[in-house]
């Protein structure tokens, strides 16, 4: 068996008419960096688990995408950020919301997995767990951009919680995600977020939520979610993909094409999945203009934006 690593760094408005040359290179060599730090780890008979953890870091360490460094600003002008992961050989999973400071959340979803008897932590309690496990913390200014100083502005002058990929923008920065197959068979998923510009009350999306914005099971399919929260959390988005399979009989492709194209725009739910199941297909859907999104295994390495 070969190994499989495919991630996302969000869904959305993201238009050929909007971009340039320039700015997609920038998105391309992000998107292969994370792929080609994931690849050294799986390649080398590391584990699925371990991969995504790797890979998501490579995005949240770059500005461009709306996780760790780069993440969007809150209503009161703080970083609120999410991240999960989980392990579909065992079916651990941690999580952690609302945390701030955190250099890497998904590194400190994973140390929940690994080192609590907990599955979700958030806020204050979350960030001191981290300090206890000696996560790398930064400052403020670490996280913040001039461009998310700018959608926070006009977010709030118009009144308005912002999805990253909303229409209205010029450019998308997004939720990143990933999930992989190792050379042991097993599956492993990802997710990490800065959830909504100027969002309030505490408000959390799917991306930290096992089982709506991130599940992986070996007996189906390891899945990362990127889209309008509000609508993945209803739809329960990536445990339904999963219950297709394994209930339904559904194949990855057809499981994903349902909850994507069927089931999530019925109900108005913008975004996109990237999915792996137990035999290595990959399935990168999306009922977006785009995906920022891209694969490795042994032959190939492919990243893309466009539809
Ligand atoms: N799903 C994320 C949220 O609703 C947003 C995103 O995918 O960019 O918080």
């Amino acid at each position: 068996m070969s190994y499989q690593l495919a991630i996302h760094g969000g869904a959305g408005t993201i238009l050929r008419s909007q971009m340039n040359a320039d700015i997609e290179k920038k998105y391309h060599t992000a998107l292969k960096l994370a792929l080609e730090k994931g690849k050294q780890c799986l390649k080398s008979g590391g584990s699925a688990l371990l991969a995504v953890e790797l890979a998501v870091s490579v995005m949240e360490d770059s500005p461009l995408f709306n996780a760790g460094k780069g993440s969007v600003f809150s209503a009161a002008g703080t970083h609120e950020m999410e991240a999960s992961i989980m392990c579909g050989k065992s079916l651990s999973a941690g999580a952690v919301a609302e945390v701030s400071g955190v250099k890497n959340p998904v590194q400190l979803a994973a140390k929940v997995l690994s080192n609590s008897e907990f599955v979700y932590m958030v806020g204050r309690g979350a960030e001191q767990f981290a300090k206890e496990k000696g996560l790398v913390f930064e400052n403020a200014e670490y996280f913040a951009t001039d461009f998310r100083k700018l959608q926070l502005k006009e977010a709030q002058e118009e009144g308005r919680v912002q999805l990253d990929h909303s229409k209205s923008k010029e450019r998308k920065f997004g939720t990143v995600g990933a999930v992989a197959l190792d050379l042991s068979g097993n599956l492993a998923a990802a997710t990490s977020t800065g959830g909504l510009t100027n969002k309030q009350y505490g408000r959390l999306g799917d991306s930290s939520m096992i089982g709506v914005g991130n599940y992986a099971n070996n007996t189906t399919c390891a899945i990362s979610c990127t889209g309008y929260g509000e609508y993945f959390i209803r739809a329960v988005v990536a445990h339904d993909v999963s219950a297709m399979m394994e209930y339904g009989g559904k194949s990855l492709d057809e499981a994903c094409r349902i909850v994507v194209q069927e089931k999530l725009r019925t109900m108005g739910g913008e975004g996109g999945v990237i999915a792996i199941d137990s035999v290595g297909n990959i399935c990168l859907e999306f009922n977006s203009e785009g995906m920022y999104r891209g694969f490795v295994n042994e032959n190939e390495l492919k990243t893309l934006i466009y539809k």
